[in-house]
């Protein structure tokens, strides 16, 4: 298996086989005490979202595991709140390609090494939930979102924090790794736009794939 011959460095503070306290001190979001960490998540997502607030603690638990100094980008295998968390604790943005999203319905992140794509995918772990019901209510869709006592699922999550997740080794797939680059650039004849050239005689737009319908007669 060519991933044992990189092994990732153990990370200091991995989850504890009984998990929860973490001796009476409660874990920071990398550089945010929990609370700061909730009026930042507040303000990029418009609401501390339980997804975003437990995805803080997924990503800088990934980021504790990959060796110090590894330029890396990182997947998403949802698209709710999972990748704002990374957003706002890494340089990985969907605008700077660093951020790829396949939404597999999964609650996962990977953070890889941009060159090589090896790293770590760290998930929320269902059998690690049985201490914190709320969270599992929360996560299972066991109850409507008007059921949900949030005052307790947060402290639920604080108390938690990366307790409850799952970290494997990975390899990522090649297409993640390294951004290709647009090739030559031409103007479509059909809307005047700028396109890459690879994507044929008109824009994709104007090949029918524009997700949207002009309401404008002359646009
Ligand atoms: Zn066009």
């Amino acid at each position: 298996m060519p991933l044992g011959a990189v092994p990732l460095p153990a990370h200091p503070t991995l989850p504890s086989a009984h998990g929860g306290q973490h001796d009476g001190i409660f874990m920071n979001i990398g550089a945010y005490t929990f609370s700061q960490f909730h009026g930042i998540a507040e303000e990029f997502h418009g609401c501390a979202a339980p997804g975003l607030l437990i995805g803080g603690y997924m990503v800088e638990l990934a980021k504790g595991m990959l060796p110090e100094g590894t330029l890396f980008e990182a997947l998403a295998e949802t698209s709710k709140c999972l990748p704002d968390a990374v957003q706002l604790l890494s340089l990985c943005s969907t605008g700077n390609k660093r951020l790829h999203v396949r939404d597999l319905g999964l609650y996962a992140v990977s953070l890889y090494d941009k060159k090589t794509g090896l790293g770590v995918r760290v998930s929320i772990d269902p059998a690690k939930l049985y201490a914190y019901p709320e969270i599992q209510g929360w996560f299972m869709k066991e109850k409507p979102k008007h059921a949900q006592d949030i005052v307790e699922l947060e402290r639920e999550i604080e108390e938690a924090g990366h307790s409850i997740c799952k970290v494997q080794r990975v390899q990522v797939d090649k297409i993640f790794l390294g951004h290709g680059h647009m090739g030559t650039i031409g103007i479509c004849p059909r809307c005047g736009e700028a396109y890459p050239l690879d994507h044929g005689p008109q824009c994709l737009g104007c090949q029918g794939q524009a997700p949207y319908t002009t309401l404008d007669p002359e646009s």
